[in-house]
């Protein structure tokens, strides 16, 4: 009971402190509610589940159908959001991408919006490229068409990764509460958080946002108890290191991190410039990570460039963009906490002698690879591999590389 008790205290700060990081209302009605989740999946359905309650309700009020509730996101959302529509039978709407642009567009996400959207889902922080959709244009739009329909439909703001970016590097960017359609808020505690795997949070604007019929009581641990995740126990680690981060290192200690992982960005997409080699696909306003596609990749692909990372011990995944931008493929590193400056120039480095080493290796690999798209996928690994080992082991006789 105590140990209940004590718990469900700690997460609570958490929560008022998130709440207030996120410009959350404060007035005698308002405050903002939230809780801890394993991640930002289980906080994306909980509020996926308020806003399709919410939905519901005001449909039955009003007498109409309730039976087709649909999400507006773009192509680029993580899939977490796929998962909400079909576990939760809504139906999900993308704004497709295009070249040059890889988030959603708020213009296109405002003309798919209809009576049936329970809500549009902007991402702080596309997982993708970094990139933060313009939440403020979503908003301004949006109000608009409510007031034209006589609908009122909201914004989640899904900033797994932002969330703990905005606050501290860009305070003046207006994406949280202070845009009044924004009802609910979700963010990874294991991402920027900087807390180990398994700690997310979603909070609301104000409890009117999380409907009480997703809210239980129990009582059998001695006292009432609300609770409102998707399963029941769990350990409290997570939430100790959160509020222990929370509290240790404050305001200035995350700002401080925060602009020391946007600095290694920087070094990181400067090195890459200079080889020439590079474009940019991600933005300096953003999450600190760098997303890089091949100029010209028409001998050598960036799956090549990869697997080549591979063996200087950096694994660095290559990725095809969501439509309409599928044609486009780019390598993303992450910055967080603990990449240094010597290893953004080291990486670099890596980069500069793997570019040199596929400039020196025929272009029989990519013709192979792209000749496979008839084999099995079995056969076509061992295919790659094997001109690999060959590769490897004719480099081992003239130089010590590995
Ligand atoms: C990582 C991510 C998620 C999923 O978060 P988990 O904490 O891993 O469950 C959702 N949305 C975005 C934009 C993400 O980057």
């Amino acid at each position: 009971m105590v140990v209940v008790y004590s718990y469900v205290w700690i997460q609570n700060r958490c929560v008022n402190m998130i709440a207030h990081l996120f410009n959350a209302p404060l007035g005698e009605s308002e405050a903002a509610v939230g809780v801890g989740t394993v991640g930002s999946s289980e906080a994306i359905m909980l509020a996926g589940l308020a806003f399709k309650r919410q939905w519901q309700n005001k449909r039955k009020a009003e007498g109409k159908p309730y039976d087709k509730p649909n999400i507006v996101t773009g192509a680029n959302v993580q899939v977490c959001w796929e998962k909400f529509a079909r576990y939760f039978e809504v139906e999900l709407k993308e704004v497709k991408l295009r070249d040059g642009y890889y988030v959603m567009d708020p213009v296109k996400a405002v003309e798919l919006v209809d009576e049936n959207t329970i809500c549009v889902a902007a991402i702080l922080g596309s997982t993708l490229n970094g990139e933060f959709e313009d939440v403020k244009h979503l908003n301004d739009l949006l109000t608009k068409k409510n007031q034209e329909t006589g609908w009122d439909t909201p914004i989640h703001v899904d900033a797994a990764s932002g969330g703990f970016i905005a606050p501290f590097l860009y305070p003046e960017l207006e994406w949280d509460f202070r845009l009044p359609l924004v009802k609910s808020i979700n963010v990874s505690g294991h991402k920027y958080g900087l807390v180990y795997a398994g700690i997310g949070w979603v909070i609301w604007r104000s409890k009117d946002d999380l409907p009480d019929e997703l809210i239980f009581h129990i009582n059998y641990l001695g006292a009432d108890q609300p609770t409102f995740t998707l399963n029941f126990s769990k350990g409290s680690s997570q939430v100790i290191a959160q509020y222990y981060q929370l509290i240790r290192l404050g305001y200035e200690g995350y700002r401080n991190i925060m602009e020391n992982c946007q600095e290694n960005a920087m070094v990181l997409k400067e090195g890459l410039l200079k080889t020439g080699h590079f474009n940019i696909v991600s933005k300096d306003k953003g999450v600190p990570l760098v997303a890089f596609s091949l100029k010209d990749n028409s001998c050598h692909n960036e799956f090549e460039v990869s697997d080549m990372l591979r063996r200087y011990g950096w694994i660095v995944p290559a990725y095809t963009m969501p439509p309409d931008a599928q044609h486009v493929t780019v390598l993303r590193v992450v910055i967080r906490e603990d990449f240094s400056r010597t290893l953004a120039e080291r990486l670099v480095n890596d980069i500069q002698k793997v570019l040199y080493e596929l400039d020196t290796l025929p272009a029989k690999v990519t013709a192979k690879v792209q000749e496979s798209n008839k084999k099995s996928e079995i056969e076509t690994q061992r295919e790659i591999t094997e001109a690999w080992k060959k590769f490897v082991r004719e480099k081992k006789k003239t130089n010590g590389v590995c």
